[in-house]
């Protein structure tokens, strides 16, 4: 399983992610995500995983493998 991972230093906060990812992410008063749960991503949400990745336009989202602990 695959978790999403946030480039704090480069998300500008335009709150795509959270309109292409709405199960796994918020979008906070200014926009910045926020996580709803662990980030983990399900296998159904992957497709969706992956284009809020492809569209993130600062290249500050990305899938990493999940660890559990
Ligand atoms: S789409 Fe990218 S830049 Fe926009 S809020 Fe999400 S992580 Fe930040």
């Amino acid at each position: 399983m695959s978790r999403v991972h946030i480039d704090w230093t480069a998300c500008d906060g335009r709150g795509l992610c959270a309109e292409l990812l709405p199960e796994l992410l918020a979008e906070d008063e200014w926009g910045y995500p926020v996580a709803r749960g662990d980030m983990n991503v399900p296998p159904a949400l992957e497709p969706a995983a992956r284009q809020a990745v492809d569209r993130c336009p600062a290249l500050a989202l990305k899938l990493v493998s999940a660890r559990s602990a």
